[in-house]
């Protein structure tokens, strides 16, 4: 099993104390840590991407060398975000090899084009992880991998964040997980280690350990964690941010599972996973009827001169299946986007 890939620091680098207290506290988790199932990576943003200007916009150039000593007292390689050409440069002059793509530059390729063709001594050395773009557009990830991959380098990671979904989500975290564009990425790059950013997706420290747990159970190839020696005190995204202590909890409860010891053929799983399929047989029986009985729903409007798309009726369907949902264990914005996808046919169908 390869090893799992753990990302973990404040979000931003703030003053070299607290990046020297938060690395000498993870020091002690990540020494404590199985050598064989991690490797990790001492992260803070020195440029922040951030929405408002009138918030911290990070330290700049001036934390380089803060990052690179508390990499050191933390025992693991530093990153940091990089999103112009000048911040790459020196990154890399101050001796750092892993950086990441923040979900902002990834939605704009003339920015990753301008990263990709930045002139790098040694581009074998560094090590890039490639967060998804802010919607959920698989090529536009995609692209920024493959810009990489083209420009030389070829220790390529991505990092699933989740995204910013404005009013199309009922999702309770901050990003949406929307775990299926993750799933599709890992399917299209089998040798691209993929990340799940739990604390942006999560948006709380509270719910950061649920996301990181289901990570690790679909099979993720590890987790990018934010960790503040006094979250409450950061300086950006404080409510997502887990002090060392709740690292070290949520390191434990990781290490209790054992995802290691699968037997993927025994016959009670062959079992299973024929019922699945059966299931899977009936479901899409069910769903051509249903485009059937629209086609005919079509034919009526058509003859009665009836438009085809009617807001309150599908608003009450949509209602009542996603209340229908949440009583029967299914997440409501799961049922909204099958129920979305299911009448987007079939109002192509009438139409
Ligand atoms: C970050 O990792 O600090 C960050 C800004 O993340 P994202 O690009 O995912 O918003
Ligand atoms: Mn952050």
């Amino acid at each position: 099993m390869d090893k799992k890939i753990l990302i973990v620091g404040p979000c931003a680098a703030e003053s070299y104390e607290q990046l020297a207290d938060t690395a000498k506290a993870l020091r002690e988790v990540l020494c404590s840590l199985p050598s064989a199932q991690f490797e990790h990576v001492l992260r803070a943003g020195l440029w922040k991407p951030r929405s408002s200007p009138s918030t911290f916009q990070g330290i700049g150039a001036e934390g380089l060398p803060w990052l690179v000593e508390a990499a050191a007292i933390a025992g693991s390689p530093a990153a940091t975000e990089v999103a112009q050409p000048e911040h790459l440069t020196a990154a890399y002059e101050a001796g750092i090899r892993h950086f990441w793509i923040g979900a902002r530059t990834t939605s704009n390729p003339f920015m990753v084009e301008a990263l990709a063709d930045t002139p790098i001594a040694d581009k074998q050395e560094i090590v890039w992880y490639i967060k998804n773009p802010t919607s959920p557009d698989i090529d536009l990830w995609v692209g920024a991998v493959e810009r990489l991959r083209r420009a030389g380098y070829r220790q390529l990671r991505a990092i699933h964040r989740g995204f910013a979904m404005g009013e199309h989500t009922t999702s309770i975290y901050r990003n949406a997980p929307l775990w299926s564009v993750a799933i599709e990425f890992k399917r299209r790059y089998a040798d691209i280690p993929l990340l799940t950013d739990a604390s942006h997706i999560a948006g709380q420290a509270e719910r950061v350990a649920e996301i990181a747990e289901q990570a690790m159970r679909m099979g993720m190839d590890g987790l990018m964690i934010e960790v503040h020696s006094h979250p409450d005190k950061a300086l950006s995204d404080a409510r997502q941010q887990l002090t060392p202590e709740a690292f070290a909890q949520l390191m434990l409860r990781l290490t209790a599972v054992d995802i290691s010891a699968h037997d993927g053929d025994s016959t009670e799983l062959a079992s299973l996973r024929q019922q699945i399929d059966e299931t899977d047989d009936e479901l899409w029986a069910l769903l051509s009827k249903r485009m059937n009985i629209s086609q005919q729903i079509g034919k009526y409007k058509r003859e009665h001169n009836m438009p085809v798309l009617q807001r309150t009726r599908y608003n009450e369907l949509l209602r009542r299946r996603m209340q229908w949902a949440e009583q029967h264990g299914i997440d409501p914005e799961a049922a909204k986007q099958i129920m979305d996808i299911i009448h987007e046919q079939s109002v192509l169908r009438q139409v």
